[in-house]
């Protein structure tokens, strides 16, 4: 489903290179849940952000269901996002102002959904994270785990194959972390396939698969070897 071939990625202001990923390898197959560890700084969220298609890369090459997102335009990139992509961060990033249930509604109205379309995802995807009943809440009537089961509520609303969790339960504590990391074994399980950021061992063992990142360089037992896939 995803496939990385020797892919750099370098930030580069006036004073400053900073190699943030150096020749990454790496094939993550649908349905997988891959936990994604390593020290502060190790390049982490830019590989969860470039596999996100929100940053863009050096070099190498990215496969999407086999096909480059090299030269895509944004507008390619943005339908690529909205079809298959979801994404969670630590903050929740939840409009504050807005009820439960129009922030899960915000993004399908991007997409252009008609309303009896949308409402049926949204009740589905309330269902699911267990928060029917705080629909008309405002996020800050939650707890944190409960915002963040929205977050989670939200990304899911828009049906995406491949989910991406940057630190999700960061600002969690370890029952409120527990029950998202359960929430996001179920969805799993439904086919979704998972990258997960996190710094709990606990949860880097009950994902099926742990990279490591060191230094922008990735660790990895199930490493992907191009090498090898180009004489199979
Ligand atoms: P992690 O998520 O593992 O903590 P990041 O992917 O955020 O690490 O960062 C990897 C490296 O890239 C760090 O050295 C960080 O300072 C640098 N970096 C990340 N984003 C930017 C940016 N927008 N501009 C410049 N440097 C950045
Ligand atoms: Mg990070």
């Amino acid at each position: 489903m995803i496939t990385l071939t020797n892919l750099s990625k370098i930030f580069r202001t006036e004073l400053i290179e900073t190699h943030a990923l150096r020749e990454v390898n790496l094939q993550v197959n649908e349905g997988e849940f891959a936990a994604l560890t390593g020290p502060s700084g190790s390049g982490k969220s830019t590989l969860l952000n470039i596999l996100g298609t929100l940053e863009s890369f050096d070099s190498g090459d990215y496969l999407l269901d086999g096909k480059s997102v090299k030269g895509l335009s944004d507008a390619a990139l943005s339908k690529l996002r909205n079809e298959k992509i979801g994404f969670i961060f630590q903050s929740f990033n939840l409009i504050k102002d807005f009820s439960i249930y129009d922030n899960i509604e915000l993004p399908l109205r991007y997409r252009g959904l008609k309303a009896s379309a949308r409402k049926q995802r949204i009740e589905q995807a309330l269902e699911l994270v267990g928060l029917h009943a705080r629909r008309d809440y405002l996020p800050g009537q939650l707890s944190g785990g409960q915002q963040q089961r929205v977050a989670i509520a939200r990304a899911i609303a828009g049906q995406p194959r491949i989910l991406l969790a940057d630190e999700p339960t960061g600002n969690l504590d370890s029952l409120m972390a527990r029950q998202v990391m359960e929430l996001l074994e179920q969805i799993n399980q439904q086919g979704c396939t998972i990258l997960m950021v996190t710094h709990d061992p606990d949860q880097a063992r009950r994902a099926g698969r742990n990279i490591q990142i060191i230094d922008g360089q990735l660790h990895d037992a199930t490493m992907y070897d191009p090498l090898a896939a180009q004489s199979a």
